[in-house]
């Protein structure tokens, strides 16, 4: 018997058109909802992704998207979101396959190609089943105060783990049904295609509703990617790719915007903010890990680094005033340590997204009058007293102040 994939083993040639529209009506929803993110994003200030730095961009993606490594500190999350990503990302990729086999004719899935294909799809898609119903039960328990308890992500979680086991009943079913020769390369399904035998729910005759289960929670999914927070699947590495490599505590430079009526320093509305730190916010993953090292947020303190995220990217539809949503006392209360940046899996940085916007929460709410106007004098005069040049050192008289002039070393460590 010739070793191949019969994608659609016992589906009527009706079935498998119905098959073709719902993927296609799946397909045209997800792409639409991600144009109109991706048009929201661009509603931002232009910002370039910096392709020169490329190499850095690419060795920062293997530590965070590859090898996942903030997620090492906390080893039962990071283990189980390995299980999910990795598990998600062979079965997206052995999707593909399918498509190009089948669809393409190009004939990939045959031989011992196709043999070590099942083989390793069987192995991850399992990962992903274990990794996924650990995930659901630990969530409500050693993980609760970290995540937030949202009847969305239990279901995208159970819609998960139905694809993933419908996929292997259907599996199992065909196998037990086939009999071919080379079943025990899907090792989970060989195992249920044992079980399913003479089984009235798992047969030839149930194989219908099974697989079209199956595809129908897939196709759910995949339309709601781009509506919900599932669009950091795709966000989150795409972040993680294209946001700037700086070092913890490397701050962006102050930028002039221009309106009509003025220039400010500070982001005042939602659309002052780059495109591409719009897009960092849709890179969520609502973890909570930010919160989790906040000082703020630790000491009761009302700012929390999570909800400054959720608050940007909840109001991303129209150009709001950043006062509406998010107040002055919140950005005042953060200490630019950047506890939150260094504990992000993502590589959203808060703390360049909070100066921002405190620039102009400052001056007019929170400086106190002495300060507003030592800084003024710093930046006129190069000191907080507005004293001409000349007059700088007047201060130092008397006092014995040793000045770096008059110092044979000047060396830095002098
Ligand atoms: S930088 Fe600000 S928001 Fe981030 S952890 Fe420190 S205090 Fe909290
Ligand atoms: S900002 Fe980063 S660390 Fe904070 S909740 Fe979102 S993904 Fe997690």
């Amino acid at each position: 018997m010739e070793i191949r994939r019969d994608t659609f083993w016992n589906i009527s040639p009706e079935m498998q058109i119905w098959f073709y529209v719902l993927a296609g009506v799946a397909s045209v929803i997800f792409l639409y909802g991600f144009y109109r993110r991706y048009r929201l994003w661009n509603r931002g200030r232009k910002e370039k992704i910096q392709w020169k730095n490329l190499k850095d961009n690419f060795s920062y993606f293997s530590r965070l998207a590859v090898r996942q490594t903030k997620l090492k500190k906390d080893k039962l999350a990071g283990t189980m979101h390995k299980m999910i990503a990795y598990g998600f990302t062979a079965l997206f990729i052995g999707t593909v396959l399918v498509f190009i086999d089948q669809d393409f004719r190009i004939p990939i899935l045959q031989g011992k190609f196709y043999l070590i294909y099942e083989l390793v799809l069987d192995i991850f898609g399992l990962a992903f089943i274990i990794g996924l119903i650990a995930f659901l039960f630990i969530r409500g328990g050693k993980f609760r105060r970290r995540m937030l308890q949202s009847k969305m992500d239990y279901l995208f979680l159970i819609l998960f783990i139905l694809i993933g086991i419908g996929g292997y009943i259907t599996e199992g079913i065909r196998l037990s049904e086939t009999n071919i020769h080379y079943a025990h390369w899907s090792p989970v399904g060989y195992a249920l295609s044992h079980l399913f035998s003479g089984s009235m729910l798992f047969n030839g005759d149930t194989y219908l509703f099974w697989w079209l289960s199956h595809a129908l929670f897939a196709f759910v999914l995949i339309a709601m990617i781009p509506f919900t927070k599932l669009l950091h699947v795709i966000t989150a590495p795409l972040n993680i790719l294209i946001s700037p490599v700086k070092r913890t505590g490397e701050f962006d430079a102050v930028v002039l915007l221009k309106d009509d009526q003025k220039e400010r320093v500070a982001v005042e509305s939602v659309y002052d903010f780059t495109n591409l730190q719009l897009l960092s916010t849709d890179a969520c993953t609502e973890c909570g890990r930010c919160d989790q090292v906040c000082p703020a947020n630790l000491s009761g303190k009302d700012l929390a680094p999570r909800n400054i995220i959720m608050k940007i990217r909840e109001n991303m539809h129209e150009n709001k005033l950043i006062s509406s949503f998010i107040s002055a006392e919140e950005l005042k209360q953060c200490t630019n340590c950047s506890a939150c940046v260094e504990a992000c899996p993502v590589s959203i940085n808060h703390v360049d997204l909070i100066l921002a916007m405190r620039r102009g929460a400052l001056p007019e709410e929170l400086l106190n009058p002495h300060a507003e106007e030592a800084l003024v004098h710093l930046g006129h005069d190069q000191n907080i007293w507005g004293s001409p040049w000349s007059e700088r050192e007047d201060w130092t008289r008397g006092l014995n102040v040793p000045v770096l002039r008059d110092s044979k070393n000047t060396s830095k460590e002098a």
